[in-house]
């Protein structure tokens, strides 16, 4: 059960520590899409997100959209925001984050996965060994192929909750 409980747990994007990650030795943000984001219908992006990732990359991070969207979906969202980005990443899958760990010559202790999903962004980080932020899902509606792990994501959270281990709305980082 480990495997899905994330190093921290925040209500969105805006309101994530980044100097603190900073601090721990951050210094590879990758941002899940769908739903973290922006909602899995939404084909641009906005002033908000633009406004945070140019932050973002002032205080020296390298940010990644890394999404299990295909490249179509992603790469307008990465040349609007100007970050790099993998799409059809297959999270929780090692093998895309071990290729771009490798690539950039990254310690897993300098990368940290930001996204709304426990069976996809923390698992596959956790088992990649990353630090794993997860945030509250931005719409409740959810891409017709998230629905089922999303039901899984529901008894897994009823585990969590029961043993004290994770609680939704008990927020940390
Ligand atoms: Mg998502």
């Amino acid at each position: 059960m480990e495997k899905y409980i994330p190093d921290v747990y925040q209500k969105s994007i805006y309101t994530i520590d980044y100097p603190k990650l900073k601090d721990r030795g951050i210094e590879c943000l990758l941002f899940d899409l769908d739903n973290t984001l922006v909602p899995a219908s939404i084909k641009v992006s906005n002033e908000k997100i633009k406004d945070l990732f140019k932050e973002l990359k002032e205080k020296g991070f390298d940010v990644y959209i890394f999404s299990n969207s295909p490249k179509s979906r992603v790469k307008v969202f990465a040349d609007e925001l100007e970050v790099n980005y993998c799409a059809s990443a297959c999270k929780p899958f090692k093998f895309k984050f071990e290729k771009l760990l490798y690539e950039n010559d990254y310690n897993v202790s300098e990368v940290a996965i930001i996204g709304d999903q426990l069976l996809t962004d923390v698992l596959g980080g956790n088992l990649v060994g990353i630090t794993t932020i997860l945030v509250n899902p931005i719409s409740p509606k959810d891409f017709f192929l998230t629905r089922i792990p999303r039901t899984i994501e529901k008894i897994i959270l009823r585990k969590l909750r029961n043993y004290d281990l994770f609680t939704l709305g008990k927020y940390y980082d």
